[in-house]
């Protein structure tokens, strides 16, 4: 009797169809390893199923640690062992590469350290940006950096900004560049040189979140009263810093005093700024005090500041 094998068949033959089920199930890291076996798959990792708006969140540490594992950089010749951010940085390169500039917002690690060399990396690979999340410090980006990922960054809508050291050159960049600029989350303290630059470059901000940081009254006078198109303004657990009504002394106010504050000050209150507070001396208010009263404290647990907001569109 005649044994018949059964035909052969290869990978690169199966069903375009059944290689989206399948990729769809991978994680970023695994879908990124599988791009490279050949042309057929990287064609399919490719496809808009997979980037159409995405949100491409490296906060996720599991991700980090899954890519720092996985990715050796193929430009070291030294034979040394890459280190991790070599590796994340191989890693984001050809993930990035697959989206085709598809990518709608962009995430980076809070504790990451990025340089010009990342923020550019990633904007020439995210034309089509609305939505960036720089992590905690920022004091590597130089000015002359920012400002190159922001002319390829034209449609950046939002952003959530986290260290004041670059954010004078973020803001003048952004407002230089991207002309549909509208939402900024700030989780740095805000003081008033910071709300004048605010002004003078951003004055078309509609959406505005102070949430969980220390706010000078008069940098908040600043911006109600200038910021024209402010729709909404996000003060939830933040706490007011500012001389007493008779100027005598220094004294912390509550988010719920803003009303009273803007009422007192303000010369636009037409109606149409909407305040976003909590209902105050919750835990998060709380915390926001003790944290300022313990500054490393502070420092060491702002991720929950960063990554929370009241509004929607901010958090993740
Ligand atoms: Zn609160």
């Amino acid at each position: 009797m005649e044994n018949k094998k059964p035909p052969m068949r290869y990978w690169n033959n199966m069903s375009y169809d059944i290689l989206l089920k399948i990729f769809m199930t991978l994680n970023m890291v695994d879908f990124t390893t599988v791009s490279l076996v050949c042309s057929s798959w990287r064609k399919a990792c490719q496809d808009s199923v997979f980037w159409d708006g995405k949100v491409f969140d490296l906060s996720d540490m599991s991700l980090c640690s899954a890519a720092n594992l996985s990715f050796a950089s193929n430009n070291d010749s030294s034979g040394d062992e890459p280190s991790n951010s070599t590796r994340l940085t191989q890693f984001l390169k050809c993930a990035l590469d697959l989206s085709c500039g598809k990518i709608s917002c962009f995430i980076f690690n809070f504790l990451q350290s990025i340089n010009d060399d990342d923020l550019i990396l990633v904007a020439e690979r995210t034309a089509n940006l609305k939505r960036l999340v720089l992590p905690r410090s920022n004091i590597q980006l130089s000015k002359t950096g920012v400002h190159k990922a922001m002319q390829l960054w034209k449609g950046l809508e939002s952003l959530t900004l986290t260290d004041i050291s670059i954010a004078y050159d973020i803001v003048e960049a952004i407002g230089e560049h991207c002309n549909n600029f509208s939402e900024l989350k700030v989780t740095c303290d805000l003081g008033v040189n910071f709300a004048n630059a605010l002004i003078k470059h951003l004055p078309k901000l509609k959406i505005l979140s102070l949430q969980s940081i220390l706010v000078s009254k008069n940098a908040l006078v600043l911006v109600a009263n200038n910021l024209k198109d402010l729709k909404i303004l996000n003060v939830s657990h933040s706490f007011i810093v500012g001389l007493t009504d008779d100027g005598t002394n220094m004294t912390i106010y509550s988010q719920h005093d803003v009303p009273k504050i803007l009422g007192n000050n303000n010369n636009n209150m037409s109606g149409i700024l909407t305040l976003i507070r909590c209902e105050g001396n919750c835990g998060m208010c709380l915390k926001v005090l003790q944290w300022n009263i313990c500054t490393e404290e502070w420092k060491n647990t702002k991720e929950e500041v960063w990554r929370d907001d009241k509004i929607a569109n901010l958090r993740f």
